[in-house]
């Protein structure tokens, strides 16, 4: 009787998408729900649970939905949601189809409401786990082209490929901070200027909800904003470790990104896995109800991270015993556990709870409530599967070119002694490096598997940095040795010593080496780092080669800068790729080449020692003292090189820097206008970096903050006057009370981070 109301309910009515018809069918649907049933919803197991093979957490090949797992779960269990892979394996859209509908089935047509599941997935550089799907750079490469428009790409053509996979909820965007180079997914963001994050990660979630933010669209998937919230901050560097941050430092640079991307309309968040305070976040009201409800006003579902209700008990100690990590995030604000294996306790628990009066039931129904208007809005009840046969694009040339391009703008130039870039001629080149010949390194974790291990398997038709190179110079002008190798043994941190001296006997036949340095792929707990060094034997490859007094391009290919201080001066060029996804080989032949004119900027501040990681909005003190004299505060602080720095083939010169008015109210918008010309007979694009100072305020201000940037295409002998227009209301920080202000004062305004000394200029503001 009550599938018949439903069902009458669903296919009778015809309704249109608007929130009011939505809410009143989640009424309809809760109240005819059992406290099981609404529990189920709020349950996420992990895809394994329910496909035939040994265990829990292993599926056989190929993929297949194990019946009588499934309707234990999905019918007797009444579980909501499903994530992630089998094995940590991208599939075929096909075969996500089939199982993706398979599951479907199991759940609607065998239960008296035929909730449809949702089907939840990370696909965080472009679809990770579909064989096929277009994979762009990762985020931190994105935002170093300061071209906000590549993460809407990004963002729009995974949306794209997730539902032509059958899946309609991606966990992404990050708009953690990604402020220490130490933590092991600074890769994953878009780097350390909360500014940067909060443009970058709301196209984020114009692409992938749709720009009317109608997420029934097939086309669209629903984001998940995550690590809600200042998960990258850990005092160790080290994943899911203790960070502690005052509340105005949590509003100041975590929170904000987070506040634009829900005014942005992001449906879902997750949770940040480790605890700030000494309290673990998935348990934390203040975080989850006072700030992100009630203070940000987020009306979405609350998910955690992966198995962090368990965590409270078994590894931050804060719960006595299972059942009580359980009660303590639920009335927290937790809508829906990803469990992800043990879902029966989870369930079982929970319903006790509620029975005891523990956890109240108006909790249960919020949480619900919220889930089962998810569902409405992506339409699952009607559509519960999205077909691969209908989205033609998938994986097509029109998504490689925007993949292409992102890299392509991204790529940054850090170091060009002598012009030696472009490479000029037909020379010989000796490629070399444990980075230069593989796809695994340029693409990072999360490609086709969580750690990135497999994607050579899946990636093998893109090209390498080796195999773009020659297919630019032609094969028997170009060589690739690996000169030292990374050890294939589950560490991702251990090389081997392959054929050096080969290398430089190479090298010394060659006109230029292309000399591929950096990282492994790595994410999480394993990529947690003890040394930020760049690893010893390719210290030693670089230094050898140096020896034969051959040009050295050095190209970094990484997920967070390694310090490479003791080469650097040993190089002529270097050029940071950071990890540039499928199409980063092609993209960097192109600018060493010539063909394209490099113009990304880092995303990041390049530390030379492992003393000094700060971001570029350090305080006055940590300036250290030059050789004029002790506590003058007027020397530098010691990078290698600046947030927002990056060369191009073309010289840029700035003039005529100038401020509409002088002195202001909190009210007014202040006009900033400068001159670029473009000098050179390369036409490029520069990008141009508005800061300002605070130069006196009630906490000790940030030496300098990023309030706007434009990219702008310049031609050869070109002048464009370029004027920015930001409100002084951008100029507020949260004070020691974690209240917004503006405080009455002198302000220095200035164009680009690395030339302020001469264009800048003093405003005062007045209250
Ligand atoms: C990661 C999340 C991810 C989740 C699901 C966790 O370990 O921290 O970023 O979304 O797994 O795969």
């Amino acid at each position: 009787m009550r599938y018949l109301i439903i069902t009458i309910l669903f296919f009778s009515c015809t309704y249109q998408n608007s929130k009011s018809d939505i809410d009143l069918k989640v009424d309809e649907i809760l109240s005819q729900m059992t406290l099981n049933e609404k529990i189920g919803q709020m349950t996420q197991i992990n895809l394994t649970v329910i496909t035939k093979g040994p265990t829990k957490w292993e599926s056989s090949f190929p993929m297949e939905i194990d019946d009588k797992k499934a309707k234990k779960a999905l019918v007797d269990f009444k579980v909501g949601s499903v994530l992630n892979t089998i094995n940590n394996t991208a599939q075929k859209p096909s075969v996500w189809y089939k199982n993706i509908s398979k599951i479907q089935d199991i759940s609607m047509n065998n239960t008296l409401l035929g909730i449809p599941v949702i089907y939840g997935i990370d696909a965080i550089h472009g679809t990770t786990y579909t064989d096929g799907a277009t994979m762009f750079p990762q985020q931190i490469t994105t935002a170093a082209s300061w071209n906000p428009e590549n993460a809407f790409n990004m963002a729009l053509v995974c949306a794209y490929e997730t539902r032509a996979s059958g899946i309609p909820w991606n966990f992404s965007p990050v708009l953690d901070l990604g402020l220490d180079p130490r933590f092991s997914r600074q890769f994953e963001s878009f780097g350390e200027d909360p500014l940067l994050v909060e443009r970058f990660g709301v196209e984020m979630i114009k692409g992938y909800q749709g720009l009317n933010n109608d997420i029934s669209n097939k086309y669209s998937v629903a984001a998940c904003m995550k690590h809600f919230v200042g998960y990258h901050a850990t005092i160790s560097g080290k994943d899911r470790t203790p960070a502690y941050i005052p509340d105005n430092v949590l509003s100041e640079y975590h929170i904000e990104p987070f506040k634009k991307a829900i005014e942005a309309g992001a449906k879902t968040v997750m949770i940040n896995s480790g605890m700030i305070n000494g309290v673990p976040v998935h348990a934390d009201y203040n975080i989850m109800i006072n700030v992100l409800r009630d203070k940000l006003g987020f009306e979405g579902v609350i998910l955690t991270d992966w198995e962090d209700i368990r965590k409270l008990h078994d590894r931050d100690k804060v719960a006595k015993n299972q059942k009580e990590a359980i009660k303590m995030a639920i009335n927290a604000g937790i809508d829906m556990s990803m469990v992800p294996y043990e879902y029966e306790h989870f369930i079982k628990n929970l319903i006790s709870l509620v029975e005891e009066g523990e956890v109240s039931i108006d909790r249960i129904n919020d949480a619900v409530r919220r889930i089962l208007k998810l569902k409405l809005e992506l339409d699952l009840f009607d559509n519960p599967v999205t077909n691969y046969k209908e989205y033609d694009d998938f994986g097509s040339k029109k998504h490689h070119q925007l993949a292409y391009k992102s890299a392509s703008e991204s790529i940054t130039l850090l170091k060009n002694t002598d012009d030696i870039l472009p490479i000029k001629g037909n020379p010989r080149i000796l490629v070399t490096g444990p980075n230069g010949n593989n796809m695994r390194t340029l693409n990072g974790a999360w490609t086709y598997s969580w750690q990135g291990d497999l994607v050579d398997r899946f990636a093998g038709e893109f090209n390498t940095i080796y195999e773009s190179i020659s297919n630019m110079y032609g094969q028997n002008n170009v060589r690739y040795i690996s000169g030292v190798s990374y050890k294939e043994n589950g560490n991702y941190f251990d090389m081997v010593e392959d054929n050096i001296s080969l290398a430089v006997r190479e090298a010394k036949k060659s006109d230029y080496v292309i000399l591929c340095l950096g990282e492994s792929t790595y994410t999480e707990k394993p990529g947690d780092l003890n040394n930020l060094n760049i690893h010893k034997y390719q210290i030693k490859l670089a230094q050898k080669l140096a020896e034969t007094g051959k040009p050295i391009i050095l190209i970094l290919n990484l997920g967070r800068p390694r310090l490479i201080t003791d080469i650097e001066p040993l190089m002529s060029a270097i050029v940071n790729v950071y990890l540039p996804g499928n199409f980063g080989g092609d993209a960097l032949a192109d600018i060493l080449s010539g063909n394209v004119n490099p113009s990304g900027k880092l995303p990041y501040t390049y530390p030379a020692f492992p003393n000094s990681l700060l971001p570029y909005y350090y305080k006055p003190s940590e300036v250290q003292n030059n050789a004029q004299g002790a506590y003058n505060y007027v020397g530098e602080v010691n990078n290698l090189y600046d947030f927002g720095f990056g060369l191009s083939y073309s010289d840029f010169k700035y003039s005529n820097f100038s401020i509409g008015n002088d002195t202001l109210l909190v009210s007014d918008t202040l006009n900033v206008g400068v001159f670029v010309t473009n000098n050179s007979d390369i036409d490029g694009y520069e990008i141009i970096q508005l800061y300002s100072s605070d130069l006196y305020a009630s906490i000790t201000p940030d030496i300098k903050r990023l309030r706007d940037f434009k990219r702008v295409f310049i031609k050869a002998g070109e002048t464009k006057r370029l004027v920015f227009s930001l409100p002084v209301s951008e100029l507020e920080f949260y004070n020691i009370d974690n209240v917004p202000v503006i405080e009455e004062g002198r302000f220095k305004i200035s164009i680009n981070n690395t030339n302020m000394k001469n264009h800048s200029k003093d405003i005062y503001v007045k209250l």
